[in-house]
């Protein structure tokens, strides 16, 4: 199955037409219909690493300040607790744990109402433990790849630039020279196979600090490098900014 990274951004992407849920939709409608969706998304961040094992997960609204339209948002795919179990399976090294209280959050629904608005294929989600090294997420999704193989679609959903203090909501706004910069040098790694330094982006210093003051947006990053097969190459899509300071970056690889 592709695998792909998908730049979220603001969570009203899930509700309007502009030139990124626009990709998703257009996008979703090419891709082959997988068994399960896996979402590893920067929203969902715990101790340990969970799986979401429920059979019909809740639609979760994580998020304040929104219009009320788009907390009437439901996204009624059904789990993949089948998946989830499979999951925790391949992973030798590390305990995943089975998960019944989570649900869908908006760094997956919010993507996936636009490329599967029917909603029809079952989705589930891993955790992010937040607490541990760059390598741990890249490792562990090594261990994980062959879900790939057996159906999976997986979709890492964060931002390559993530810097909500720095948000500029002029409808002119330009990217920063560093969010530029960042996102460059990260594609640059991305293309050239690089992992070992994305997984070191710390070492960028100022930069890598301006673009993530936190780094959950980006850690999804991790797994979806981990998930990519050497004789992979991306695509990118949606290689643009929001709000001055975030990168909406994403791209696609297929087998
Ligand atoms: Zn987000």
């Amino acid at each position: 199955m592709p695998l792909l990274f998908v730049g979220h951004g603001s969570p009203m992407n899930a509700i309007v037409d502009n030139r990124f849920s626009r990709s998703w939709k257009e996008l979703g409608s090419t891709l082959p219909t997988p068994q399960a969706i896996l979402s590893i998304s920067a929203h969902w961040l715990t101790r340990g690493t969970r799986v979401l094992a429920m059979q019909q997960p809740k639609t979760i609204h994580d998020f304040g300040g929104f219009p009320e339209e788009l907390f009437a948002q439901q996204y009624p795919a059904p789990g993949a607790p089948e998946f989830a179990k499979a999951t925790q399976r391949l992973s030798t090294k590390q305990h995943i744990v089975l998960d019944d209280e989570w649900g869908f959050d908006h760094g997956t629904w919010s993507i996936l109402m636009q490329m599967f608005p029917k909603a029809h294929i079952p989705v589930y989600q891993l955790s992010i433990d937040y607490g541990k090294p760059m390598s741990y997420h890249y490792e562990l999704a090594q261990e994980i790849r062959s879900l790939r193989e057996i159906g999976v679609m997986v979709i890492g959903s964060g931002n390559i630039v993530h810097n909500l203090r720095a948000i500029n909501f002029r409808d002119d706004a330009k990217p920063y020279d560093w969010a530029i910069e960042f996102d460059s040098k990260i594609r640059e790694w991305i293309e050239n196979g690089n992992h070992a330094s994305v997984i070191e982006f710390q070492k960028l210093g100022a930069v890598a600090q301006l673009a993530h003051p936190s780094y959950d947006h980006f850690l999804p990053l991790m797994y979806v490098l981990g998930f990519q097969h050497a004789q992979e190459t991306p695509s990118f899509f949606n290689d643009d900014f929001d709000m001055s300071s975030v990168s909406m970056r994403s791209m696609i690889y297929h087998i």
